[in-house]
């Protein structure tokens, strides 16, 4: 298998575009111990592989995370092509790598001040997977060169900084503790989380009003999705179907039922 095979089967399991870069070389960050910064533990990793799936929001009202339910799609999309080279023979690890920065170092996606990154043309709605890959005579994987033009939209633009309802973005840049969805990857929020979120699990408010996404137009989630989540279900703790669209990794210990308990609270029944 090579490079171009790959993206043909990451292509036909809905991935849109399949970066194949040099591997990570960073300092490791102690803070964040599930990332590969760098490739001292697997000398075999020739390849960074960032898959990238597009996904279309859900109306801004709307409190279902169209982000979660397409990176859980995204998972298991990226479990059976990891399948799929290994079958082939071919050396893979599927693995949290700092795509943020590699995407950017090697130029296949614009920096945000938003602290996101932007692929034209998907803009910020994309959700990411990624896998460090070996090279052999046999599986030839390579890095390969991208250009995206650097923008300077964020030099002219203050929406997502207007817009947060958190302050997490200013003129001294993205503060990430300030941010609702560092809080939210934890079962109880702070009472200020629970005070302005919109969506179940993450906040989208940022991507909701950023100029680089205006082109994508947001789509009603399909009625299975909307019954998964209709709030009472969920405050009475019928959380299964929604979790099996979201994942149950992120959904543990009730938090979908006291997110439901919460906006029930707040905003009565409505949507
Ligand atoms: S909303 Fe404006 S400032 Fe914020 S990331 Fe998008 S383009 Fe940049
Ligand atoms: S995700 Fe929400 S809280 Fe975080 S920066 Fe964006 S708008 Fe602010």
């Amino acid at each position: 298998m090579d490079n171009s095979e790959l993206k043909i089967i990451a292509k036909e399991l809905g991935f849109a575009e399949a970066y194949l870069l040099p591997p990570p070389d960073l300092a490791r960050v102690e803070s964040e111990p599930s990332i590969i910064w760098n490739t001292e533990e697997h000398p075999w990793a020739k390849v960074s592989c960032l898959l990238v799936m597009p996904y279309s929001p859900y109306p801004a009202d709307c409190r279902i995370p169209a982000y979660y339910i397409a990176s859980n799609r995204s998972y298991r999309a990226s479990v059976e092509l990891a399948k799929r080279l290994e079958a082939a023979g071919a050396r893979c690890l599927r693995a949290e790598l700092p795509i943020k920065q590699l995407a950017v170092r090697y130029r296949a996606a614009s920096p945000c001040r938003s602290s996101l990154i932007s692929i034209p043309p998907y803009g910020t709605r994309v959700v990411f997977q990624s896998m460090l890959l070996g090279s052999s005579p046999e599986h030839p994987f390579s890095p390969e060169e991208y250009s995206v033009a650097e923008d300077d939209m964020c030099a002219s633009c203050r929406a997502c900084e207007a817009a947060c309802p958190a302050h997490a973005i200013s003129g001294d840049g993205y503060d990430v503790k300030k941010c609702m969805r560092y809080y939210m990857d934890g079962a109880d929020y702070p009472d200020w989380v629970y005070g302005i979120q919109r969506t179940h699990l993450g906040c989208e408010i940022c991507q909701q009003v950023c100029p680089r996404n205006a082109h994508i137009k947001p789509t009603e989630p399909p009625e299975e999705v909307v019954r998964a989540f209709d709030v009472e279900s969920l405050a009475a703790g019928d959380t299964k179907p929604a979790r099996l669209l979201v994942g149950k990794n992120i959904t543990g210990r009730g938090k979908l039922q006291k997110e439901a308990l919460n906006f029930l609270k707040r905003d009565g029944g409505v949507r």
